[in-house]
C-alpha cells in the first residue's frame, strides 16, 4: 500500500532550564493509506509528542522540531509556518484527544462547533449547508436524532456522545490521516469497545488512514494492523500486529505483553516492568531500557542499539536480535 506519511528521522527538543531535552529522537516510521497503525508506550515514551509534532501542535516556547522530516505528499510539514500548518490540520491531518470534553467549548452548542469546523474549510458555503452536512456526518459516527442533537451543549452528552462528536469534527475536511491519542482512555470499558469499533467502521467506509496512540496493549490488539513500540523517546519495536504478540522481539515489547490484564489471573499478580522509564536526554550511551532489562549486558550501556529491521516488516532496537535475521538494504533501493 502507498505510503501516506513518512516520518524520517524525527527530533523534537524541549528547551528547559534545565537544559535542552529531546523528548524524541530518531523516529521513522510510515503510515500506509487507509491501515490502522498503532503507536503503543507508557506516558513519557514520547508517543503524544510524536503526534502533537505530526500536527504542528507542539507548543513553541519550549518545544520545537530540531530535526528530521514529516512528509505528506511529498510536503515536509516539518518545515511549515503556524500558518500553513492551520491550512493542513483538519483538512489533511485531524486529531482527536482523550478528554473530549477539554476540546469542546462548554459555551457553544454541538451545531455552533460543528457548523464553525467545517465552515473554517468551506467558506463558501451557506449556513444551510453547513449544517445539512453537520447532520450527515453526526449520523455517519452514529450519533441519533442529529438535529435535536446541535442544539445540545456539550455537557448535556454523555462521554461517548461527545467522543463521537469529536471525531465527527475531525472527520468534517475528509481527512487522508486521523491521529487519535487515547480517544477511548476517559470511558468505561463498554463504551469504549464502541468507539474502537466506530473508528474500524470509519477506517473501512471513508478508507480514512489512522493512527491510533495508546498506552493499553489490549486497544492495540483489537483495532491495529501494526503497531510500534515506543519507551524513553524512541521506537524500540515496530511488527505486524501477529507478531507483536506472538513474536515480540524486544525485552520492553516482551514486558508489556507480559502486563496485559488476562481474565485467568487476579489483578494482584499482574505483572509491571520493574523501575520506571529514564527522564529523556537523561541517557546519553547506551540502550534506554537498559536498567529495567533482564538480558542487559556490558555492551548494552556503551554501545546505543540502532532499530535493526529483519523480515516480514519487524524492527527491534535490541542488541539481542540475530545477526542472521538482519535484513541489510540499499536505503536508494526502497521504494513505496
Ligand atoms: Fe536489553 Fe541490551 Fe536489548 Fe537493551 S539492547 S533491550 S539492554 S538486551
Ligand atoms: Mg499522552
Amino acid at each position: 500500500r502507498k505510503k501516506l506519511l513518512e516520518i524520517r528521522g524525527l527530533k523534537t527538543t524541549f528547551f528547559t532550564d534545565d537544559g535542552q531535552i529531546p523528548a524524541v529522537e530518531d523516529i521513522d516510521f510510515s503510515v500506509h493509506e487507509g491501515e490502522i497503525l498503532g503507536i503503543v508506550g507508557e506516558s513519557g515514551s514520547g508517543k503524544s509528542v510524536t503526534s502533537l509534532s505530526i500536527m504542528g501542535l507542539i507548543p513553541s516556547p519550549p518545544g520545537k522540531i530540531t530535526g528530521g522530516q514529516i512528509l505528506l505528499d511529498g510536503k515536509n510539514l516539518a518545515a511549515f509556518t503556524d500558518k500553513q500548518m492551520q491550512k493542513i490540520r483538519g483538512k489533511d491531518v485531524a486529531m482527536i484527544f482523550q478528554e473530549p470534553m477539554t476540546s469542546l467549548n462548554p459555551l457553544f452548542t454541538i451545531g455552533d462547533q460543528l457548523k464553525e469546523a467545517i465552515l473554517i474549510h468551506n467558506p463558501k458555503w451557506s449556513k444551510k449547508e453547513a449544517i445539512a452536512r453537520a447532520i450527515e456526518i453526526m449520523k455517519l459516527v452514529g450519533l441519533p436524532r442529529a438535529e435535536e442533537l446541535l442544539k445540545d451543549y456539550p455537557h448535556q452528552l454523555s462521554g461517548g456522545m461527545r467522543q463521537r462528536v469529536m471525531i465527527a469534527m475531525a472527520l468534517v475536511c475528509d481527512p487522508k490521516v486521523l491521529i487519535a491519542d487515547e480517544p477511548t482512555t476517559a470511558l468505561d470499558v463498554t463504551i469504549q469497545a464502541q468507539i474502537l469499533q466506530l473508528m474500524k467502521d470509519l477506517n473501512k467506509r471513508l478508507n480514512t488512514a489512522v493512527l491510533l496512540i495508546t498506552h493499553d496493549l489490549g486497544v492495540v490488539a483489537e483495532t491495529c494492523e501494526r503497531v510500534i513500540v515506543m519507551y524513553a523517546g524512541q521506537i524500540v519495536e515496530e511488527a505486524p500486529i501477529h507478531d507483536i504478540f506472538t513474536n515480540p522481539k524486544h525485552p520492553y515489547t516482551q514486558g508489556l505483553i507480559k502486563s496485559v490484564p488476562d481474565m485467568r489471573y487476579k489483578k494482584d499478580n499482574l505483572y509491571s516492568i520493574p523501575g520506571s522509564v529514564p527522564k529523556p536526554g537523561f541517557i546519553k550511551v547506551g540502550c534506554r531500557f537498559a536498567s529495567r532489562c533482564e538480558f542487559a549486558m556490558e555492551r548494552c550501556l556503551q554501545e546505543t542499539p540502532p532499530l535493526f529491521e529483519m523480515s516480514g516488516q519487524h524492527k527491534s532496537r535490541c542488541f539481542l536480535v540475530d545477526e542472521q535475521e538482519v535484513v541489510h538494504h540499499d536505503e536508494s533501493v526502497i521504494e513505496s
